[in-house]
């Protein structure tokens, strides 16, 4: 092997090694690189000729407006069995969003959104790329808890979506994450499981947008963290990309 080759494969092991240590608190001393990650070849900008086009931004649209137009929500029966609506959380100017299915039993509880088990994998996540919570904003397709962690229905999806549309417009990210199967395929609007949608760069409502692993699938599929820290790298070079 040569030294190149050997200087590579060692930069990446410490990569991935520093990652699984960020996300799961074992391992060695946290060392994030983020200046210098590496072109992501295998990533190509897919443009998709069904999305649907961004309508124009409404400029004053902020997101108190938008909080409040939702009001005591009932367009759909999700609101039937809710503790709370979880609207979304963070920065009202972040350049990432992430966006994840619908609250779980302990975002219904507190109404805020990734605060369960894995919302505690999600703040490690961004963490690991060198960002807070305060940095980001984060929401969900739905934003009250379907019954049993079910998937929200497309009707419900369909009531929430204009809600969730203007967020995004009022916020204007540069990137936004698209945590798991069912946030990608509700954006793209495709029925193609994760695993094909990740690893490619996809426009929405002027963002890039990003598609990665659910952290709840994470917890249980920790082979997959690998893949989520190759998405986070490249989070991070859009990001960084952007602000230079
Ligand atoms: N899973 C989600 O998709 N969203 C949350 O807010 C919590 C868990």
């Amino acid at each position: 092997m040569t030294d190149n080759a050997i200087d590579w494969l060692t930069e990446q092991i410490r990569e991935r090694l520093s990652f699984y240590q960020s996300i799961t608190g074992f391992g060695f001393a946290r060392k994030v690189r983020t200046e210098e990650a590496p072109a992501a070849p295998s990533v190509v900008a897919v443009p998709r000729p069904d999305a649907p086009l961004p309508e124009k931004p409404v400029r004053d649209d902020t997101l108190e407006v938008i909080r409040a137009d939702l009001g005591d929500c009932t367009r759909c029966v999700l609101h039937e069995k809710r503790t709370n609506l979880v609207f979304g959380v963070g920065n009202p100017n972040a350049e990432l969003m992430f966006i994840g299915e619908g609250p779980g039993s302990e975002e219904d509880r507190q109404g805020i959104p990734f605060v369960g088990p894995a919302g505690q994998l999600l703040t490690k996540i961004i963490n690991a790329i060198d960002l807070s919570r305060d940095d980001v904003y984060i929401a969900n397709v739905v934003k009250c808890r379907p019954p049993g962690n079910r998937d929200p229905e497309p009707e419900e999806v369909a009531e929430c979506r204009p809600f969730l549309d203007r967020q995004i417009d009022s916020i204007r990210p540069k990137v936004i994450c698209a945590l798991g199967r069912v946030a990608a395929q509700n954006l793209l609007k495709t029925e193609e499981g994760i695993t094909r949608i990740r690893g490619r760069i996809y426009s929405y409502r002027g963002a890039k947008l990003v598609p990665t692993f659910h952290p709840a699938y994470l917890l249980r599929n920790a082979e997959k963290k690998r893949e989520c820290w190759e998405d986070m790298k490249l989070i991070r070079r859009l990001l960084n990309e952007h602000s230079s």
